[in-house]
């Protein structure tokens, strides 16, 4: 046991708390910055989807991809989109003309609908 006067006890007491106090504070920053830098990579992935889902989205009605699209700039008919639930056009959404008799007739199957 070295010979210390209480004055160095104090003085280790002192350093030792506050070295304690330093190193505490160094890992809550550290923690800090992790957290941090999982929520920007977090933040970065659902900006980076967000903007591939768009893109997805525009190339998707580049090209045209709901039936009858394209073929709706060439047929200029107005027509109202309406799911046809018939073994020819599967549920699928096709243009329905409407008829003298007010039902909406389907374009492609010939199928009426009468609406709701
Ligand atoms: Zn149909």
């Amino acid at each position: 046991m070295p010979d210390f006067s209480l004055a160095d006890w104090v003085l280790l007491l002192v350093v030792g708390v506050a070295v304690s106090l330093l190193l505490l504070l160094a890992v809550a920053v550290a923690v800090l910055l992790v957290v941090a830098a999982a929520f920007v990579v977090a933040v970065a992935f659902q900006g980076v989807w967000w903007l591939a889902a768009r893109a997805a989205d525009g190339v998707r009605q580049l090209a045209g991809r709901r039936p009858g699209a394209t073929a709706a700039t060439a047929d200029a008919r107005p027509g109202v989109w309406l799911a046809c639930h018939t073994p020819v056009c599967g549920h699928m959404e096709t243009l329905h003309e409407r008829t003298a008799t007010g039902a909406l007739a389907c374009r492609q199957c010939g199928q009426t609908v009468t609406p709701l």
